[in-house]
């Protein structure tokens, strides 16, 4: 496939086969398993993937990488022309099952697939995922690190997080700017800590890290007062990024209750 890669798409595509029997064997496809691939791009995935499928969805943006695809992959490939963003993945999950989410993720909207992905928790088996490495970084990052912030801690609280690997920018064309990795995504079931009010939850989890050099009493104002931040049995003179999510939730609990 000859394509003049988009940068506006987020395109680098995966180059090397090596990383892609990594991949391959990282995630375990399994014949007859409902695997969503997002952004197959030139399809450094796609093949190997319906080798061991059989079949596969794939949902590609460039109308001309999707075409090629289909030219390419024939009937075993559905591939869905649009915008990963849009898609219900409640309706996708097969009957009575769940679906498996596979992506080497264009960077620019990683985030917002990502949070889109997670709304959608319930339906997903698990989702292996090929990310900036700094992102990977936040989503792993356990309390006390610098780099913990809101994806974190909304993450872990949905799914078990788990770095697979890191790639080197190389192994890509064009190479980006920054090195990779690949993490696994396995959505809790049921939730170890499920909130009262999962939207105060995240507003919660924004403020504490919009302010997150800020102790909670302060960062909190006007959600939270300092006593019910002490009876949730949290320290008010701490920080966002030394919270447990179980430190999050009884917040947030106390918060709904107050
Ligand atoms: N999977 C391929 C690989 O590993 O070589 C391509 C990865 S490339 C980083 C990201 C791919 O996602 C590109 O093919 C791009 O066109 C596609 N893409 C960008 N934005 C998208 C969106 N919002 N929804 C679906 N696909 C998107």
């Amino acid at each position: 496939m000859s394509h003049r890669p988009r940068k506006r798409l987020g395109q680098n595509f995966l180059r090397d086969p090596a990383v892609a029997q990594r991949m391959i064997a990282a995630i375990g496809p399994e014949p007859g398993q409902a695997l969503l691939e997002i952004g197959p791009g030139e399809g450094a995935l796609t093949g190997p993937l319906l080798e061991r499928l059989g079949a596969l969805t794939a949902v590609e943006l460039d109308r001309d990488l999707a075409s090629a695809l289909r030219a390419r992959f024939g009937p075993a490939l559905t591939v869905i022309e649009g915008d990963a963003l849009a898609l219900d993945l409640a309706e996708m999950a097969p009957a009575g099952g769940r679906l498996r989410v596979v992506g080497n993720l264009p960077y620019n909207v990683s985030t917002p697939i990502l949070f889109h992905l997670l709304a959608a928790a319930d339906h997903l088996a698990d989702l292996h995922l090929l990310l900036q490495r700094e992102v990977v970084d936040r989503l792993v990052a356990p309390p006390g690190s610098r780099t913990r912030g809101r994806l974190s801690v909304m993450v872990q609280y949905r799914c078990r997080v788990e770095r697979c690997f890191n790639v080197a920018a190389g192994s890509f064309y064009p190479a980006p700017q920054v090195m990779s990795s690949f993490v696994r995504l396995v959505p809790h079931r049921p939730l170890p800590e499920p909130a009262q009010d999962e939207a105060l939850l995240q507003r919660l989890v924004a403020a504490a890290f919009g302010a997150r050099r800020k102790t909670l009493r302060n960062s909190l104002k006007g959600l939270v007062p300092p006593a019910a931040i002490e009876a949730a049995g949290v320290d008010p003179a701490r920080r966002a990024e030394d919270l447990a999510v179980a430190d999050f939730v009884r917040l947030a609990d106390a918060a709904s209750g107050a």
